[in-house]
């Protein structure tokens, strides 16, 4: 990394991107491969950017091994967006949606859900600030849900899901994958749908990964306006209007720079050592102390705290001066928060934690 330029970026979201790809997508927006014409300024309907969106699924397809009956969408409106488009194809008003409750995320699907029918608590973490994932003893599921909602990766919480057992076979799940996407392997076929906006670990904030299985596809209500009927987006391949076509390059060169990685188990062998060394500096430390709960602690988002607001916001201005930013913590946890996504380099941990042994020197 170029130290006097860019600078180690800890932010949740829009968040730290390959440094190759910033490169290639420099030079893209000026003239892409030869064209004459930047990436921003190709037509949808054209043969360069029908390659880069073949080329971005193919990727996608490669490297989660995602099989030929999912359809791989990138649609806008982030998330949030299919907070509400999921419940409204597949949520009768006399049908049941499961959810499982584990930070604000969740909190708001399950919100937009109530709008279209009933919805169930599977079992929710509220009670401890959602410092952990309930253990699998405690979840209820309700007679026959129409599809069970999880969020992998609680982005606010530093709390994320790391088995996949406990769900019912027969269910229908959907998770929201926003922070903490092909991260690691993702058994695909465990689930209907899998959706995550770009922002976190893909690309560029304005495109929404949606993976999802035919079935539901054709499952879904066709009372809705064109635009959130997920068919629409399947029989167009994305293209029904003018797609996110910047977030679509972007992303493909994010599918091949984690190829060239080594794929998803590289990726996750890298982000589990990132995060092991994070959390065995804040265990023995002094000063500082994680926040979630051992078993449930994420490899993404690592929450911690002093106890002490005034000492965490010295921690906050110490490290922005050591060129460590975007470490303030999400207001509902208070102190800091270091997002290390895929992007985020090992060195940058490693300077993380001098910069904390060094303030606990001071401090203590
Ligand atoms: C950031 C985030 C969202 C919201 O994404 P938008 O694209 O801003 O709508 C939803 N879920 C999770 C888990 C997130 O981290």
């Amino acid at each position: 990394m170029n130290r006097s330029e860019r600078i180690f970026n800890f932010s949740a979201g829009p968040a730290i991107l390959p440094e190759p790809v910033l490169r290639e997508a420099q030079q893209a927006i000026w003239n892409l491969d030869g064209t004459g014409i930047g990436v921003l300024e190709h037509s949808h309907r054209g043969a360069a950017f029908q390659e880069i969106l073949d080329d971005a699924i193919e990727r996608c397809r490669r490297l989660a091994d995602i099989p030929p009956e999912y359809h791989i969408l990138f649609l806008q409106g982030g998330a949030s967006t299919q907070f509400f488009m999921a419940p409204m194809n597949w949520l009768k008003p006399q049908d049941t949606a499961d959810y499982l409750v584990t930070g604000s995320w969740s909190k708001k699907a399950l919100a937009e859900a109530r709008r279209f029918g009933n919805v169930h608590v599977v079992c929710s973490s509220e009670d401890r600030n959602f410092s952990y994932i309930p253990p699998r003893e405690r979840w209820q599921f309700s007679e026959r849900p129409v599809y069970v909602h999880v969020t992998s990766n609680n982005t606010i919480y530093g709390t994320q899901f790391h088995d996949w057992s406990g769900f019912p076979d027969d269910a229908v799940l959907i998770c929201d994958a926003s922070s903490d996407i092909f991260s690691r392997p993702l058994d695909v076929r465990r689930f209907g749908m899998i959706y995550a906006g770009a922002q976190k670990n893909l690309g560029p904030a304005g495109v929404t990964l949606v993976i999802v299985r035919d079935d539901l596809v054709q499952r879904g209500s066709e009372q809705l306006p064109t635009m959130l009927q997920y068919r629409t987006h399947v029989k167009a391949n994305s293209c029904y209007n003018t797609p996110p076509t910047f977030g679509v390059f972007v992303m493909a060169r994010v599918f091949r720079w984690i190829e060239q990685q080594g794929g998803l188990e590289a990726m996750a062998e890298r982000n589990r050592r990132k995060a092991a060394r994070l959390y065995e500096y804040l265990d023995q430390s002094r000063l500082f102390r994680p926040t979630a709960e051992k078993e449930s602690r994420s490899w993404m988002n690592v929450t911690f705290v002093t106890g002490d607001p005034e000492r965490d916001a010295r921690f906050i201005e110490f490290a922005r001066q050591a060129g460590l930013d975007g470490l303030k913590g999400h207001r509902s946890v208070g102190g800091m928060r270091a997002s290390i996504y895929n992007a985020f380099p090992e060195e940058g941990v490693q300077r993380l934690i001098e910069v904390m042994r060094d303030f606990e020197s001071r401090e203590g």
